[in-house]
């Protein structure tokens, strides 16, 4: 097996390197790196003890406002949040917050530091469905205030979409330290209890205090023309398979992909650092209107793939798909061993009681149900955060106020 995919793409700073970076920061009053987190993780308070060499404040720092820290240290979208507004960029280019926080949780873990404390109990408990980043975070922030917490997940492993971000971008190893600390709290783990049939809302309604739904968009969208077809898969089922194996999977010579998202770059770059020849993806946009990231783009290309912007699928025979250019006379036909369609994800709310509008459960009240016992976050929360995980650790975090306070806690 090639071990591209299973090594971390960026390195990691050293103690002298992350201690140079911590020193081009300008102590900013009321810093904006701090107010751009959604989770509130406070940069500027970190960069700040890692400037004085105390780590172990850093640390502490992290940890305390985010529970997924050095998850969040990996996958954050930084250029969106904390290093955009970044006053260093005036002078040269913004700090890499993201690879400080990393440096500074890798510390954390080495140090076996144990920072999350439960509070004091309360006497009542919380059902959390799904165990993504917003259960997750959620889970400790019941378990800060003094809830007993119950995680239902329908899977065999927990995590959500963590566990299908490609292992060179997030090791599992990352992910199981992060879930083997809430676990310590004290939250419990139900795997492979999809609930709507193998236990029913009513059910925990009736054992627990709140229930709080986060499913998350598990599902891989598929187009009409593709349903049935023995060459296709879905991006969210091929990332989950290649990182469960670590990367140890068959692939063909000649892989074409559908779509040009960020889980797109994250299918054809897999593909590549997999040992794949021929990775050709065919986007709807054009270049100008790209929805990946520029830096997940400019990776694909440099990891060579093909990438044909402006196409639509216009007729698919076996493992041969014609498409049409949108704009311009033009058609092509590509033909593969394998089919990847990354075409979007769509969430699943079947026996959980709740209805979506445009995917999310919307009903005016942030994270409220129209069933004052059953709450929801995460990604099918209507609320102001992206569908990031961050976004989901603070949706997750505001979730736990607001049952705290339709539950009469302060
Ligand atoms: C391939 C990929 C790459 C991504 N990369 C990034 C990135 O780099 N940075 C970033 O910030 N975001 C990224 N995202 C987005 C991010 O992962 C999601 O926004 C985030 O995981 C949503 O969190 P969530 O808790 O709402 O739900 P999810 O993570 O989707 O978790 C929902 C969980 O609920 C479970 N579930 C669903 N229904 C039930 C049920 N009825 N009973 C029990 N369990 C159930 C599911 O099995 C799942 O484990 C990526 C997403 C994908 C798919
Ligand atoms: S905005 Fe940039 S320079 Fe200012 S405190 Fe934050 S990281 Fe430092």
């Amino acid at each position: 097996m090639d071990k591209k995919y299973t090594k971390e793409f960026e390195p990691g700073f050293t103690p002298l390197t992350v201690c140079e970076e911590a020193s081009r920061c300008l102590l900013c009053l009321d810093a904006p790196c701090s107010k751009a987190c959604p989770a509130g993780t406070n940069p500027d308070k970190f960069i700040r003890s890692v400037r004085f060499r105390n780590f172990k404040g850093a640390a502490e720092t992290v940890r305390e406002n985010n529970a997924l820290g050095a998850i969040c240290a990996r996958v954050c979208p930084t250029e969106k949040y904390c290093q955009k507004g970044c006053s260093r960029s005036g002078i040269d280019r913004p700090i890499d917050i993201g690879r400080i926080q990393r440096y500074v949780t890798d510390f954390e873990s080495s140090a076996k530091m144990d920072i999350l404390k439960a509070g004091k109990a309360n006497g009542k408990s919380v059902a959390l469905v799904g165990s993504g980043p917003a259960a997750l975070q959620a889970a400790v922030s019941f378990r800060t205030i003094g809830y007993a917490v119950d995680v239902y997940e329908k899977e065999k492993v927990l995590g959500g979409m963590l566990r299908l971000i490609p292992e060179y971008r997030l090791p599992d190893a990352i992910v199981d330290e992060e879930i083997k600390r809430i676990e310590k709290l004290g939250v419990k783990f139900h795997t492979g209890c999809l609930v709507g049939k193998d236990v029913s809302v009513a059910d925990l309604k009736a054992k627990h205090d709140a229930v709080v739904l986060a499913p998350g968009y598990s599902y891989g969208k598929m187009l009409p023309m593709f349903e049935g077809n023995k060459y296709v898969v879905s991006a969210v089922d091929f990332l989950r398979e290649v990182k469960a194996k670590k990367g140890d999977v068959k692939v063909p010579s000649n892989v074409l992909v559908v779509g040009g998202g960020d889980v797109a770059m994250d299918v054809v770059s897999t593909l590549k650092l997999l040992g794949v020849p021929h990775v050709t993806d065919v986007v709807y946009e054009q270049f100008s209107e790209f929805k990946a990231s520029k830096k997940e783009l400019e990776g694909a290309q440099k990891l060579g793939v093909t990438i044909m912007d402006g196409f639509v699928p216009a007729h698919v025979e076996g493992n041969v798909v014609s498409f049409a250019h949108r704009v311009i006379k033009s058609e092509v036909k590509v033909e593969a061993e394998l089919i990847v369609l990354a075409v979007g994800q769509y969430p699943d709310v079947s026996g959980l009681g709740v209805e979506l509008v445009k995917g999310e459960v919307n009903t005016g009240k942030p994270y409220y149900t129209n069933d004052p016992k059953v709450f929801v976050c995460g990604d099918i929360a209507h609320s102001k955060y992206d569908k990031t995980v961050v976004g989901g650790v603070r949706t997750g975090k505001e979730v736990a106020l607001y049952v705290n306070a339709a539950l009469g806690g302060k």
